[in-house]
This record gives structure tokens, sequence and C-alpha cells, in this order.
């Protein structure tokens, strides 16, 4: 197959695992860097220029879009299914679960349990804000963070109001969040390829951290994962129309609850924790689920 792998890094983990795992299976595999895509978009045939050349014949797309170049990232992708290639994760899909409420909302129709969880933009009733998601602690999260910034953990009401306040000044969309304190600090990232979970890990933050992100300092280990645990991850990367997902998720005393699905998940964390070659696995879908269809954009 002729793959093309929309990485803005060749450097990057993920992307010279995914490279190294196509070439072992006899793949041609090509970095494309997605802002230096142009394209012509009238013609009756879609294409997409790169570097003062068409980009043609390629079996097989496998997007890393980072959260940075997500609309500019989901066009190129869009183009290329314009052009019946294959998409690893569709751009539908990837937009979609780019937006944190969108995903709540949908994940939340399909009845997956999530933390209990109010969104505002700029509430006048603050104090019925907080009480609607049963009151301190809450968790604040500015909509727009990644990597666990934009995070707040407020342990009273006046706290939580005042980080609301503040917020509010940015003209930020925010979530206000139940507060799980039984997860002490960890959560649970679920790899689903297709309709499987291939790796799990749990992720642990330091010292007097609630937040487990790897980026602030959390370090990874080996967790099993219950049934229940496995199905739920497999229904919400569904839900979000993705093939490949991280699901991160808590324990709850009300049972696993789905925090967010991630469309473009590293591998490094995951494969140094497990030890499985999750890239390999990540090939051989592509062989297998591609086969016979060119894109299954259901969006429009
Ligand atoms: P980001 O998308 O920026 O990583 P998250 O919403 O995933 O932000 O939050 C970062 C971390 O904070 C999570 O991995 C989790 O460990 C912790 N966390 C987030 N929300 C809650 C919550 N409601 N209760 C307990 N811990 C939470
Ligand atoms: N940056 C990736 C994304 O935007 C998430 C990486 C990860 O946490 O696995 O989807």
């Amino acid at each position: 197959m002729k793959i093309a792998l929309l990485s803005r890094n060749s450097k990057l983990y993920s992307t010279r695992r995914l490279i190294e795992a196509a070439e072992a299976r006899d793949h041609q595999i090509e970095v494309i860097d997605v802002l230096r895509c142009y394209m012509e978009i009238t013609s009756t045939k879609p294409g997409i220029h790169y570097k003062g050349t068409v980009l043609e014949g390629f079996d097989a797309v496998i997007p890393r879009i980072g959260a940075s170049v997500t609309f500019y990232g989901t066009a190129v992708l869009r183009q290329f299914e314009m052009m019946g290639t294959y998409p690893l994760n569709e751009s539908v899909a990837i937009s979609r679960s780019r937006d944190k409420l969108r995903s709540l909302q949908l994940l939340s129709r399909k009845g997956i349990g999530l933390p209990v969880t109010g969104f505002a933009h700029k509430p006048d009733d603050i104090e019925d804000l907080i009480k609607m998601v049963g009151g301190a602690p809450v968790v604040i999260k500015l909509l727009e963070g990644t990597q666990g910034i934009g995070v707040v953990l407020a342990e009273t009401k006046k706290a939580a109001e005042s980080v609301i306040e503040a917020f509010m000044g940015l003209k930020a969309d925010i979530l206000v969040q139940e507060f799980i304190k039984e997860a002490a600090g960890a959560d649970i990232r679920c790899f689903v390829i297709g309709d499987k979970v291939v790796a799990t890990m749990k992720r642990q933050g330091g010292e007097g951290e609630f937040r487990s992100n790897l980026h602030r300092g959390g370090t990874s280990s080996l967790v099993r994962i219950t049934p229940e645990e496995r199905s739920i991850a497999v229904r919400a990367a569904k839900t979000m129309g993705l093939n490949v997902a991280g699901v991160d998720m808590l324990r709850s005393n009300h049972g696993p609850v789905v925090m967010e699905v991630n469309s473009s998940p590293g591998l490094e964390g995951i494969e140094t924790a497990t030890g499985k070659d999750i890239a390999g696995m990540i090939i051989s879908f592509i062989e297998k689920d591609s086969l016979g269809k060119s894109t299954r954009t259901k969006g429009k």
C-alpha cells in the first residue's frame, strides 16, 4: 500500500514508529506536513499539491493532527477523503472529538458514564451552576485547554466561585465537573483499535497532584481493566466514529466515567508501559479495514 502519514514532525516518536511499522510490512509511507499542503477545491477531480508536486495514488491516510492545527488539518484530510483515499480516522470524527462539549453530549446521549458536568459561558447564577453539579469540591476546566493546562480543582464553594469568575473574565467557555476524589489522581487510558481495547495503562499524578497527565509529571503503569471498562471504551470510540482512539476514564464510586476521547493518541507512553507493538497493530488494522472501501465518511 501507499500510505500518507499526516504529521508535522517526522522525528516524533509516534510518527517514527508508524513509519517503521509500515516499512516492516513492505508498505510505502510518506510523511506530509498538512500546513504545507494546498488544494484547489473547485475542480471535478479533487487534488492536493505539496511542495510543487501533486499528491497521488495513496491507498490510505493516517491523520496525526495536533490540536492546534485541527481546522486546517481536517480540511486536508477531507480532501484526501474526496479523492477516495481510506482514512484511518475520518475528518468528521476528528472534528467531533476535538470539541469537548459536543463529545460529552454525544457520549451522554449514548448512556456512557460521565462525571456530572455542567457547562457555561456567562452564567448569571454561579452558585446555582455549582449546586447543579453537586457542590464543591468541583473541577473547573477551560474548554480550550489540553495536557491538563486550564484544569483547576476548587475545594470550596468560595474558591469555585472565584475561579469561575476569573475564567468568565477571559470570555472562555468552561466546564464545571464533579470532582472524582476516589480516583486518587489516577486515570486509565484505553487504547482502542477497531472494536478492541488493545492496550491499557494507568497514569498516576505526582505527589499532591490530582491531574494524571504525563506532561504534568504523572507516571504510567500497567493496569487490568474490567469487562465493563473494556466495553465502555469501545462504545466511546464508536460513538465518536473513531477507528483508533485513546479513551481516558476515571474509576468513580458510580462506575467508570469517561473524561475524554483522543483521536490522535500518542504511542510512546502506551508502547513503553505495555511493551506492545501498537504501531504494528495500527498498520495491520489498516490493511484489513481499508479493503474494498475508499472512504467511510458519514458526515457531509
Ligand atoms: P486535558 O484534556 O487537558 O488533559 P483533562 O480533562 O483530561 O484535561 O484533565 C486532566 C487530568 O485531571 C485528568 O487526566 C485527570 O487525572 C484529572 N481530572 C480531570 N477531571 C477530573 C475530575 N472531574 N475528577 C477528578 N480528576 C479529574
Ligand atoms: N494530542 C493528542 C490529541 O490531541 C492527544 C495525545 C494523548 O493524550 O494521547 O488528540
